[in-house]
């Protein structure tokens, strides 16, 4: 019997859902690359209904108990008296999402002896320190390509939220105005503008797909370059690095995990080498971004707007500066958590915790840490290492008042 510990975030502030705006969620069977969306041998939720949530469970309460299987799920995650540390010393599973991340620093591995196995129900590990995980023999693991598509989805939304002012005028409309020459005074067209991506993985590359029809110019920057049919199809311009992408860039959008190559990536000296007025969207992590160097930008009018949905630590505390600073659209982190992500990932997991118990291999494509080293996607797109400092700042976001609601 092992004994799974799962953190996933509150339930909605008005109790569980009971029923939901639409009867169902498409049903997609592979990926634009041709893998297949996961493959459990059974699921216990119906797509569709909320699963990121603590009552949501993530679908896995019958089919752990089932199997004998101890399962505790909390949202109380930071601090030394969280839940989540209590549990933790005879946890042989950790389950936790990006969005409400249990960050898994080398102190908590240390107090974790029994620990074998941490699954990241969705995408990006960052949360773990891999190099503690690589020195203990622990297997991390995440469910990639669940949420790609819905993240590409966001960034495209974003991208066309901040370049067309959208959530000032949308105020003005509930705040009972009519002041279009405060609408437009910043809306432009996207049209005609230049749009790179910082890496063009899963999510870079959907992105990209997604704006060849509104005609602007593509640009990316990654560590391997895209076939050259595909730079063909989608007429878009290799940069070899960062900095030669944001020179000639109106937008940058940002799509490379976090890892020590990443961290802090765009600070004030790449953001100075960007055209004045540029845009960004970070949907990737919001550690990728020095936090103040974006706020500075904004207030000087270096970059007209910064719109993403990751910030570092998750929960953001109630005084980071993203919340306050000019011209951003900035969410809680949910852009890979809508109701048809959460049934790949939780699917996802429930596929890889049947290999876990059942001594198959897990997916090569879900694997970022195996038998001591990267493995899988992780050997692909990570560098060894850890991004996690800092992380035990999330405990602030407890100081002033529950953790649901009052937000
Ligand atoms: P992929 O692994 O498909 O793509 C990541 C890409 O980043 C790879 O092409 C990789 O390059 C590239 N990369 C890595 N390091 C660098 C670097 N230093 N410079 C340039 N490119 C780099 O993952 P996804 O596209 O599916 O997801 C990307 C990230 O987005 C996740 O790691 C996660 O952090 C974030 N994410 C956010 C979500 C949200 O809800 N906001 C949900 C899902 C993901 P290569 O492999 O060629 O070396």
């Amino acid at each position: 019997m092992a004994k799974v510990l799962c953190v996933l975030y509150d339930d909605p502030v008005d109790g569980y859902p009971r029923s939901y705006a639409r009867d169902a969620v498409p049903r997609i069977e592979r990926y634009h690359d041709g893998q297949t969306t996961p493959t459990p041998e059974r699921i216990d939720f119906a797509p569709g209904e909320l699963l990121g949530s603590v009552s949501g469970e993530l679908g896995l309460r019958r089919f752990l108990e089932e199997r004998g299987h101890a399962f505790v799920v909390t949202s109380d995650k930071d601090g030394p008296d969280s839940v989540f540390e209590r549990e933790l010393p005879d946890a042989a599973i950790v389950i936790s999402q990006p969005f409400w991340p249990a960050y898994l620093t080398a102190e908590r591995i240390a107090k974790a002896p029994a620990l074998k196995l941490a699954v990241t129900a969705g995408i990006g590990s960052d949360h773990v320190d891999l190099a503690a995980a690589i020195e203990r023999g622990i297997t991390v693991a995440e469910v990639t390509y669940s949420n790609s598509i819905s993240v590409s989805e966001h960034v495209v939304m974003m991208i066309l939220s901040l370049v067309r002012n959208y959530i000032p005028s949308y105020q003005w409309v509930v705040k009972g105005g009519w002041n279009i020459a405060d609408c437009v005074a910043r809306s432009y067209d996207l049209e005609g503008m230049q749009v790179g991506t910082v890496a063009a993985g899963r999510i870079g590359s959907a992105v990209l797909r997604r704006l060849k029809p509104f005609e602007v110019g593509l640009h990316y920057t990654d560590r391997h370059r895209l076939p050259e049919e595909v730079e063909r199809e989608l007429g878009v311009t290799f940069h070899p690095d960062a900095e030669s992408l944001v020179r000639v860039c109106d937008v940058v959008t940002i799509n490379a995990p976090l890892h020590p190559d990443t961290e802090h990536l765009f600070d004030d000296a790449l953001i100075a080498k960007m055209k004045r007025g540029a845009y960004i969207v970070n949907t990737a992590r919001g550690k990728i971004c020095d936090r103040d160097a974006i706020a500075r930008a904004l207030e000087s009018g270096q970059l007209a707007g910064y719109a993403g949905d990751v910030w570092f630590p998750q929960p953001a505390p109630r005084d980071h500066p993203w919340r306050s600073m000019p011209h951003h659209g900035m969410t809680p982190h949910v852009s890979g958590s809508s109701l048809a992500a959460q049934a790949r990932y939780a699917a996802g997991v429930r596929e890889i915790l049947e290999c876990w118990f059942d001594g198959r291999p897990i997916r090569e494509e879900y694997l970022i840490v195996d038998r001591g080293t990267l493995a899988g996607a992780g050997a692909h797109s990570y560098s060894p290492g850890d991004a996690t400092g800092g992380s035990d700042e999330a405990a602030r976001f407890k100081d002033r008042g529950p953790t649901s609601g009052s937000a």
